[in-house]
């Protein structure tokens, strides 16, 4: 499996990008970056996106994909549970910010594909199953599977507690957010979202035991409190002994 970073932060800015993980050059895990950083040709490609929740920040290029379909023709599925494609339907999609691309035109540019939560689904050569995790909105987390490759976690958007999803599914490879620097705790408390101290907390429950991921990959840093977030995972990476890497766009794991 090719996982290429097309945005690792929770802010936009000239240099960051919102999130969006693009998998094996056609699926999108998040939707907040695929029209800023893709090609007309790279985007003609995406013919799935998972969301793991409705915020803007994961969703925004649902419209600006359907609209550059125009390009292709192309009808691109988009995967998540009833409950988040509903509240995509009801707003984002509903025909009034453009035409409405579930209905139009025909064939139309979007497609809603439930999933199950802990349901096995298989798009092109990975396994997604969605596990709920703790945020201010219903959330998911995905698991990652293809044969031959090492099974991946992605937590989405979380404020945490999602060890008794690690000890379950023990992937080699965890891919986690983490929002705000220590020293805003109280912020990440009230948004259910990570800091570097949470991050340690949750690992330490499983430190140690066959769940501990591997590696862990980080996401969705806040882009102005960025250097303290590296410099504090930097302490983090040594409590755990896990090897932790902040993403930058443009990166490319093979897994
Ligand atoms: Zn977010
Ligand atoms: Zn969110």
């Amino acid at each position: 499996m090719n996982i290429r970073v097309l945005g690792c932060h929770h802010t936009e800015t000239q240099s960051s990008r919102l999130s969006t993980l693009l998998i094996d050059d056609h699926i999108a895990l998040d939707a907040g970056a695929i029209t800023t950083t893709l090609t007309i040709a790279e985007q003609a490609k995406v013919t799935d996106v998972v969301i793991t929740h409705h915020h803007y920040d994961h969703t925004r290029d649902l419209l600006t994909l359907a609209l550059g379909g125009a390009n292709s023709g192309q009808t691109v599925s988009v995967h998540s549970t009833q409950d988040v494609l509903d509240h995509l339907q009801n707003h984002l999609l509903d025909g009034s910010f453009y035409p409405k691309f579930t209905e139009n035109p025909n064939p139309p540019r979007l497609r809603l594909v439930p999933l199950q939560l802990e349901q096995p689904k298989k798009i092109g050569a990975v396994q997604f199953t969605p596990f709920a995790v703790e945020h201010s909105v219903p959330a998911l987390g995905y698991l990652l599977s293809s044969d031959g490759g090492d099974d991946v976690f992605c937590t989405g958007d979380t404020g945490g507690r999602f060890a008794r999803i690690l000890e379950k599914t023990k992937p080699t490879l965890l891919v986690t957010e983490v929002t705000f620097p220590n020293s805003q705790a109280e912020m990440a408390k009230l948004s259910k979202h990570m800091t570097p101290k949470l991050l340690e907390d949750e690992l330490m429950q499983i430190v140690g035991t066959s769940s501990a991921p591997a590696s862990i990959l980080v996401i969705h840093m806040n882009s102005a409190a960025e250097p303290v977030i590296r410099e504090e995972l930097k302490m983090v990476e040594e409590k755990l002994g896990i090897p932790i890497t902040a993403a930058e766009e443009g990166m490319v794991l093979t897994v």
